[in-house]
């Protein structure tokens, strides 16, 4: 099949072809490549590790659900609008927390457009108008592999014709993959990005710095970055976790964005943050256009209320604000911190997902999924936040997570006496 669309990253690439046959891909980076394998599976639902029926298993689930205080319905980024949409009512229905993986990485960056705004583009922009682009704390060579080529750095576009009409700069704290094919690297002290965005703010108003450096790098330096910046016909910020996760999280991108307001006044600059999972935009997207709310949302009092220092997942869990959870498509095991998943491990777990990984091991009921972009069809939202229809190349008896959630919805509603 031809124009399949990668469910790995953020770029989702939509020009992948697999072969049926073979179970096989070609054209997707190692990333994409590694889901697209044949590789191990949970091969069926599950309740204490014991094979059940998926109607047994939904049974189980909702029956924890229901007799649950306050659920914590966590992970979403790696699944499909449609199955996201469900979530997000039946969070409601439970009157539990909806939170994703956003919390964990670029949260910051909601906090920041609700303060600032974000002046932003699409990646088609990028590739046909940028002349300057700068990935700051972010390293798509190792972690979106294709993004250079599709659309930032050799991406052949309709006013920028090739690489060498592009300049290519690297802000970082070291020296990464992706800053060996810029043409510029500049390192910075770790924690000194908000230092340096003010920097550049100053210079580029035209103001002196009395100081020699800032952030680790000469102001000289950062006076010439300030100049090319001022020149380029379309810039672009491209950040990634380096800001969101470090000193200032929000108030860096906050500042980040007041320098490309700033340059808006000389030329045409964007900033756009590097999202990871394939769907991540989609699990903050689909909740807001439900609730109003990106994530860290809580349903308890009967209508939703935002506070990721209450309601993001390692908050909920470290102040065990939550007595059962459904992970969708995440391994939190895997990554929050260990006092966090102390809780995790002692209230009842219920997983959705077509692989298995160290959350399937706390997990009381296991729902195997089938895997979206190959068994099964949905929307996503690419990293610029545009949609894209993710298909279904070979059929398969695992239910998607859009039909588990359904069936979960449906039982949870008679079973609470929604009509
Ligand atoms: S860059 Fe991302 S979306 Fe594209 S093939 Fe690689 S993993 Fe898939």
């Amino acid at each position: 099949m031809e124009n399949v669309v990668c469910t790995f990253c953020g770029s989702v690439c939509d020009d992948v072809q697999f072969d049926t046959q073979q179970y096989k891909g070609k054209k997707f980076c190692a990333l994409g490549m590694s889901k697209f394998s044949a590789k191990e599976r949970i091969k069926s639902p599950m309740i204490d590790g014991k094979a059940v029926s998926y109607e047994e298993a939904i049974d189980a689930a909702v029956d924890i659900l229901v007799n649950s205080k306050k659920p914590l319905l966590y992970g979403w980024a790696s699944t499909v609008n449609e199955a996201i949409r469900v979530g997000v009512i039946l969070t409601e229905k439970l009157g539990g927390i909806y939170d994703q993986c956003s919390s964990v990485c670029h949260g910051p960056g909601v906090l920041s457009t609700i303060e600032e705004g974000l002046p932003g583009g699409t990646l088609g922009q990028v590739k046909n108008r940028a002349d300057v682009v700068v990935f700051w704390g972010s390293n798509p060579m190792e972690a979106h592999p294709r993004h250079p080529t599709r659309y930032s750095v050799t991406a052949k576009g309709f006013f920028v014709k090739d690489r060498k009409e592009r300049k290519v700069i690297v802000v970082d704290v070291r020296k990464t993959k992706s800053a060996r094919l810029a043409d510029e690297f500049i390192q910075i002290k770790p924690g000194y990005d908000y230092a340096i965005f003010s920097a550049l703010r100053m210079l580029v108003k035209g103001e002196e710095i009395e100081a020699e450096e800032v952030g680790g790098v000469s102001v000289s330096k950062l006076a010439e970055l300030a100049e090319t910046m001022k020149n380029a016909k379309y810039g672009a910020i491209l950040y990634g976790l380096g800001i969101t996760q470090s000193r200032g999280r929000d108030r860096n991108i906050e500042n980040a964005v007041k320098l490309i307001q700033l340059l808006n006044r000389y030329t045409r600059w964007i900033i756009w943050p590097m999202r990871g999972h394939y769907n991540v935009v989609g699990a903050g997207e689909v909740p807001a256009w439900e609730v109003g709310y990106q994530y860290a949302i809580d349903f308890s009092r009967g209508y939703p209320r935002f506070s990721p220092a209450e309601f993001a997942v390692s908050e909920a869990l470290l102040r065990r604000d939550c007595d059962a959870a459904l992970i969708v498509a995440s391994d939190p095991v895997a990554h929050l911190p260990k006092k966090a998943v102390e809780h995790l491990k002692s209230i009842p777990v219920i997983q959705i997902d077509p692989f298995p990984n160290m959350t399937t091991l706390i997990s009381k009921v296991v729902i195997p999924a089938a895997i979206t972009g190959i068994e099964a069809e949905g929307t996503a939202y690419r990293m610029d936040g545009i949609p894209l229809r993710v298909k279904k190349v070979v059929d398969s008896e695992y239910w998607s997570d859009e039909k588990i959630l359904h069936e979960m919805l449906k039982r949870v509603e008679v079973r609470m006496g929604f009509s």
